[in-house]
């Protein structure tokens, strides 16, 4: 299968997304004898061996383990590997250790060189693309981090044979965001093809992927540091964050939720129309993620509160006008409080 490689142009760098190159051709990328790779056990236990030979941090798996301590744990390493600003990062995991691969290269000695081998689903359509690196702090998601591009991103779909069934769904949340807030044609592509996609058929995943980055690829090279057009990412993450903080559920179940209560939340705001709301909860649902939140609509909003989209009183809020085109729209707290009233 043919590779795609995609760019992100920013103000001062160029970050290359390689889908469908092989893992055992990362050496190509970095530079021999100063790589450290840094990785989580479970990718470590499947693929360590591609990485023999090179200096490897192994951190614990999972979303809790995304926070300052771990950080700590790996610099002090990259210290002990006696790692100068010579020295480039490969990250090797799924969104967790490309988020934390890309904080700490970006702090270490005022930052040095990164990359992402990209192992999960999520990842590979969202999480390693776009610069966007950093950690949890004191239970507020994503508090602490930085933009700073990866040079490169290697996303071997291959790897997502060993990644278990939960984690693989978990990606079609980001997947079907992406169609949500900017393409209709790649929405139609999901709908069309829900049983060779949950089937992992390689063509379809390759093209589902592939147009997927094109998306974020486009909205962040015209704004990387989320002034405007970056904020319509969010959509199903701004309570998808707080879902995620209260139920421990996975990032992808969480913004799935999210845009099931964004896009209701659009409707009782007069800008989309129910059977579009309803065409994409069906979506959804029918590829394998939940649709209904654990935690009441109100309580949600209260934990929002401490969201990063915050603005004194205001929320940066994401909605739906139709499927494939998304706003965002700086909304007080009070008028969003009424909004859930009408919605419940
Ligand atoms: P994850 O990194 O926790 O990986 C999920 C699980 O799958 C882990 O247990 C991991 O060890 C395992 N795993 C990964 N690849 C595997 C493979 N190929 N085979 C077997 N097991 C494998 O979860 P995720 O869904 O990839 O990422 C979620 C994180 O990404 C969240 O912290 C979220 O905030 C972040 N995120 C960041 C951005 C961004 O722009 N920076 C965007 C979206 C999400």
């Amino acid at each position: 299968m043919d590779i795609q490689h995609i760019e992100i142009e920013t103000e001062g760098h160029h970050s290359s997304i390689y889908i469908g190159e092989s893992v055992t051709n990362f050496s190509r990328y970095v530079p021999a004898n100063k790589t450290i790779i840094i990785t989580d056990n479970n990718i470590f236990t499947h693929y360590g061996h591609i990485f023999e030979g090179y200096p490897v941090i192994v951190i614990g798996t999972g979303e809790n383990q995304k926070n300052l301590q771990t950080i700590d744990i790996i610099l002090d390493k990259m210290v002990s590997f006696e790692a100068d600003r010579s020295w480039f990062v490969l990250g090797v995991g799924g969104g967790v250790v490309s988020d934390m691969a890309g904080f700490a290269a970006s702090i270490f000695m005022r930052g040095i060189r990164f990359g992402f081998v990209s192992t999960t689903l999520l990842s590979q359509v969202d999480a390693s693309v776009g610069g966007k690196n950093g950690v949890n702090h004191k239970g507020l998601k994503n508090m602490i981090g930085t933009f700073n591009q990866p040079d490169f991103v290697i996303c071997d779909h291959t790897m997502l044979a060993t990644l278990n069934r939960r984690e693989f769904v978990g990606g079609f949340a980001e997947i079907i965001k992406h169609g949500a807030i900017k393409s209709i044609i790649h929405f139609i592509d999901v709908e069309n093809n829900i049983d060779a996609a949950l089937n992992g058929q390689d063509e379809v995943i390759h093209k589902l992927i592939s147009d997927s980055v094109k998306i974020k690829a486009g909205v962040v090279t015209r704004d990387e540091k989320e002034q405007g057009e970056r904020r319509t990412l969010n959509f199903g993450h701004t309570l998808g964050h707080s879902i995620e903080k209260l139920t421990g559920l996975h990032h992808g179940e969480a913004v799935a939720i999210g845009m099931v209560l964004e896009a209701k939340i659009s409707v009782v705001k007069g800008y989309l129309d129910v059977n579009e709301s309803d065409r994409l909860i069906a979506l959804l649902l029918k590829m394998g993620l939940p649709i209904e939140s654990p935690i009441a609509l109100p309580e949600l909003i209260k934990t929002m509160h401490h969201d990063k989209k915050r603005d004194g009183d205001s929320i940066h809020f994401v909605f739906l006008k139709a499927l494939g085109n998304a706003i965002h729209e700086k909304i007080t707290f009070a008028e969003l409080d009424k909004l859930v009233y009408d919605l419940c």
